[in-house]
């Protein structure tokens, strides 16, 4: 079967800077990325790259950084109060928040995101909500290494069950 709506996908992948050469990440044999295929939990044009493909196919293809994590933008870097990550006591967990650290945050909304702090002084924590990827153009290869039609149950909860996928 060749890739299409509802297929589950097994692939290994290289991802790099498309610019630098520089690698970002690697799948390996043992441990490779499983996905179901069209439900909109991947890159639009990352699964438009695939269509039509076959086990043991091969690929390359790049995407800009506005079709993958969008542009680095100030707008991104916030200024949280510093009593935001104090205790009762006003302590600060010092392991937890300090320069360079990428913390878990939620908004006003209850959304999840990641924050790295770029600075922090006695008033405030400067954090960075960029995606580590934002402004890079990415670089993929790599190979197709199976494909099965998705169970009904896999199809209910939009994603892939068993090896590589949720246990539940
Ligand atoms: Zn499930």
């Amino acid at each position: 079967m060749t890739i299409d709506i509802n297929s589950v996908v097994s692939l290994n992948y290289k991802l790099s800077n498309h610019q630098t050469g520089e690698k970002i990440e690697e799948t390996t044999t043992d441990n490779p990325m499983v996905f179901l295929y069209g439900v909109g939990s991947l890159m639009p044009e990352f699964e438009d790259n695939l269509h039509g493909k076959k086990s043991g196919d091969t690929f390359e293809f790049s995407i800009l950084a506005d079709n993958a994590y969008g542009q680095h933008s100030e707008d991104n870097i916030v200024m949280i109060p510093l009593h935001v990550f104090q205790d009762e006591s006003g302590n600060v967990n010092e392991n937890e928040i300090r320069v360079g650290a990428v913390v878990p945050m939620s908004d006003n909304e209850g959304n999840h995101m990641r924050g790295q702090i770029r600075e922090m002084t006695s008033e405030f924590v400067k954090m960075d909500f960029n995606h580590p990827l934002a402004g890079q153009d990415l670089h993929f290869t790599g190979e197709i290494l199976a494909i099965r039609p998705a169970t009904e149950d896999e199809l209910a909860h939009g994603h892939v069950h068993g090896p590589g996928g949720h246990h539940h």
